[in-house]
């Protein structure tokens, strides 16, 4: 028995080192053959048309794509019943399917075992042999437990569908959406590291030459920042500051300076202290942290291009347009393609945090990262870049780049025609009035909103500015960014939170040890109060940013009892009156609280006369009531807003605070999804707080609704016992007023 899970755990650990999920696959099916000793032994997976693909065999021919349709052969009903089949003569069974092209006939006997993940099957696992003899129990028992754990790997590996084109479809990890189709330009960064080790023939003179390097790339990067244009946001400048910061950066000038003096040529000099400073970030724990490894290497290689002579990318050898592509894509890069150019970018190496990632969202331009390294490539290719699902399609057929060009099609169109409605009201059909505001974070995010028609900021996560910087923002520096977030939306309330760290946001400054239970732990109202000097100079900040402008609104995260709401209006009533002292004009903002953890619910009666309005977080809130931790992948099936729990009390909340005269408004991802927007309005919710680029979208489905209706559907809404029930019910409205035909006919229409 020992043997056995020594066997299964070989496996299982082999499969998800594998390189590649076509290496993966063959290893499951040659080692499981090999362990039972089985003639064949297959993979199949379930695809979109819910048939099975054959993914791999060990024994069956399969020079073809092998499908068994729907519901058919032995295959089928091992899925349908979710159980193993395992009998001696397979051809004599009333399911039995026939395979031609696989010369299965030669095979008697068939096992096979469903492969299950959160509860649906994903594929099925098979094994033949010639006698006619059922598998054993024992080995039946190692491949339903083989089966179990290969799950996860398998649900990983691509299944051939229609339009793709599997043998150049690479996986990587999504850097920015949309979808970019255009040829490739090689970004050969990484020449750096192949620099050989030369002597200095001498050594003054390779200093100096040290000294104008760093003035001429310091030069490059100003160039570089005022070709990107003035549009650009500050998480745009802070990447060209962070450079302008390690090219200041004495550690690194004075490391090269030694290295010069040891004898090296500079490319050596420096080759060897950015390989050095690199490798402290890389080993880092905080993959902020790690990521920030890769700006140190483009600088590197950047010096070195510089050093060279070189005069940055060329594309005009590339007709239409370009897509860049290299182990790591720098932003300099990204600077020397004119933008109307530039469709897309990939990286072989790097992650959603890495500076490229930022800039490529910023800009709008589609990018996946960390591909794994990719050979035989060269400039001119062809190739499609789908951000949205984090995968490129290398020399795409022409009917594949035909479908992707229909699809960024329907985004265009579907874009478009929403932003038709971008100064009509949220209004329903029978003249119902809801407002529309955005969630944002960065200083990136404020013209989106504008642009989409947001009445105000729901939702300003301060957390974000804290979460792109290098050390705690001093006060003047908070000031800067939230007075420009207040001024560009003059007139119109700006909710802003105080900083709410921990659980899933950590500030790569300020690592928070780790806890059993992140969630549950030092985060939000209860970190910033027991840090109360970073809570001070915070609402010190946001109150000298909202100085003649009277939109400020101050949102506390995470609030569960009435002392810490005390602790915040005492220290607010002594920020006022310290900044009133220094000279500053001053008024007191509004404070309202995060409904988010369940004890609020029932204390809202007891904090109305403190605060001046509540703002329901449904993420949170959801997480908590159904104690399902919203970042966890196993259970992400289950976490769903509209369930039956969290619907009674979101619309407890809404009741109390219509008792209470709290003006409410709820702000998490509930609101932009249309089943909850159509049963959140039928609640009375007035304000809800969504993305800029989500808003569009919710405000059709508002205007073409009537609020009568809404009720009547959320009064069925309630007495349903399932998220599923209630999603059924309101998608079917959806379907009646036609607003699902509409989004599918944007479809269409780009088709034609
Ligand atoms: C929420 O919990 O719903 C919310 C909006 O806050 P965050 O997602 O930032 O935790
Ligand atoms: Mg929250």
């Amino acid at each position: 028995m020992n043997n056995t899970i020594l066997q299964l755990t070989r496996i299982v650990q082999q499969v998800a080192l594998a390189e590649s999920p076509a290496a993966q696959v063959s290893l499951i099916v040659d080692s499981i053959s090999d362990v039972i000793q089985a003639d064949v032994c297959s993979l199949y997976r379930l695809n979109d048309q819910h048939d099975m693909v054959l993914l791999a065999s060990h024994g069956l021919k399969h020079n073809n794509v092998v499908t068994i349709p729907n519901g058919k052969g032995l295959v089928g009903l091992v899925a349908k019943s979710r159980h193993p089949v395992n009998v001696e003569d397979a051809a004599a069974h009333e399911n039995y399917f026939y395979l031609p092209q696989t010369q299965e006939e030669k095979f008697v006997s068939f096992c096979g075992v469903p492969l299950v993940l959160f509860g649906k099957v994903i594929g099925v696992l098979v094994v033949q042999s010639r006698k006619a003899e059922r598998l054993s129990k024992e080995s039946e028992g190692f491949l339903v437990a083989l089966a179990s754990q290969l799950a996860l790997i398998v649900s990983d590996i691509p299944v051939e569908n229609k339009i793709e084109d599997q043998n150049d479809r690479h996986r990587g990890v999504k850097g920015a959406p949309g979808i970019g189709l255009g040829r490739i330009r090689l970004c050969l960064s990484g020449e750096l590291n192949s620099v050989p080790n030369a002597d200095c023939d001498n050594v003054d003179a390779t200093l100096s030459q040290w000294q104008q390097l760093l003035e001429n790339v310091k030069q490059d990067i100003q160039t570089e920042q005022a070709a990107l244009g003035d549009d650009m946001p500050d998480s745009v400048s802070a990447i060209f500051d962070a450079y302008r910061m390690l090219l200041a950066d004495q550690a690194l000038i004075e490391r090269v300076q030694a290295e010069i003096r040891q004898g090296h040529w500079l490319p050596y000099a420096l080759k060897l202290s950015i390989q050095h400073y690199a490798e402290i970030f890389h080993a880092m724990e905080d993959a902020y942290f790690r990521a920030r490894a890769e700006d140190i290497l483009h600088l590197g290689n950047k010096l070195y291009n510089a050093w060279r002579g070189d005069k940055g990318l060329d594309v005009n050898h590339i007709d239409g347009p370009v897509i860049l592509m290299g182990v790591q894509v720098s932003v300099s890069d990204m600077a020397s393609v004119p933008s109307n150019k530039l469709a897309g970018i990939v990286c072989f190496e790097g992650s959603s945090l890495s500076h490229t990632a930022v800039l490529a969202n910023a800009m709008g331009i589609p990018a996946v990262m960390g591909t794994g390294t990719l050979k035989g490539l060269n400039d001119g290719d062809h190739i499609i870049v789908d951000g949205n699902e984090g995968q490129i399609i290398l020399h795409p057929s022409d009917v594949v780049a035909g479908e992707f060009k229909k699809l960024v099609q329907k985004e265009k169109s579907l874009k478009k025609q929403l932003s038709l409605l971008k100064d009509l009201p949220a209004q329903t059909t029978d003249n119902h009035v809801l407002e529309l505001f955005t969630n944002t974070g960065l200083l990136a995010d404020i013209t989106p909103g504008l642009k989409s028609g947001a009445e105000g900021v729901g939702l300003y996560r301060t957390e974000i500015p804290f979460m792109v910087r290098d050390s705690f923002p001093s006060e003047d520096e908070q000031v800067q960014v939230y007075e420009r977030v207040l001024q560009a939306y003059a007139n119109k309330p700006v909710y802003m939170r105080t900083l709410d760290i921990g659980g899933d946001k950590q500030l790569p400054y300020f690592p928070i040890h780790q806890e059993d239970n992140p969630a549950l732990g030092w985060r939000g109202i209860r970190f910033t109060l027991d840090n109360i000097q970073l809570l001070m100079t915070q609402v010190r900040a946001m109150i000298r940013a909202a100085s003649g402008q009277d939109n400020l609104h101050i949102l506390l995260p995470m609030v569960i009892s009435t002392p810490e709401l005390m602790t915040f209006l005492e220290l607010l009533d002594d920020a006022i009156g310290q900044l009133s002292q220094e000279g500053y004009a001053v008024s007191r903002p509004k404070v309202g609280v995060m409904v988010e953890v369940p004890a609020a619910i029932s204390q809202i009666p007891m904090w109305a006369k403190y605060i001046d309005f509540i703002s329901i977080g449904s993420n949170d809130l959801s997480q908590y009531l159904l104690a399902l931790d919203r970042n966890n992948a196993r259970v992400a099936d289950r976490y769903d807003h509209v369930h039956p729990a969290v619907l009674h009390e979101v619309k407890r909340v809404v009741d109390m605070a219509r008792q209470y005269n709290l003006p409410l408004s709820l702000c998490g991802e509930m609101a932009a999804d249309p089943i909850a927007v159509v049963l959140l309005m039928a609640m009375g919710i007035k304000r809800l707080s969504m993305s800029a680029a989500k808003l569009p979208k919710v405000k059709y489905l508002i205007r073409a609704m009537s609020h009568a209706d809404s009720h009547y559907i959320l009064q069925q809404a309630l007495t349903l016992e399932s998220s599923e029930a209630i999603r059924n019910l309101v998608n079917d409205h959806l379907e009646a007023i036609g607003f699902n035909e509409y989004m599918r006919n944007q479809q269409t229409a780009a088709e034609a």
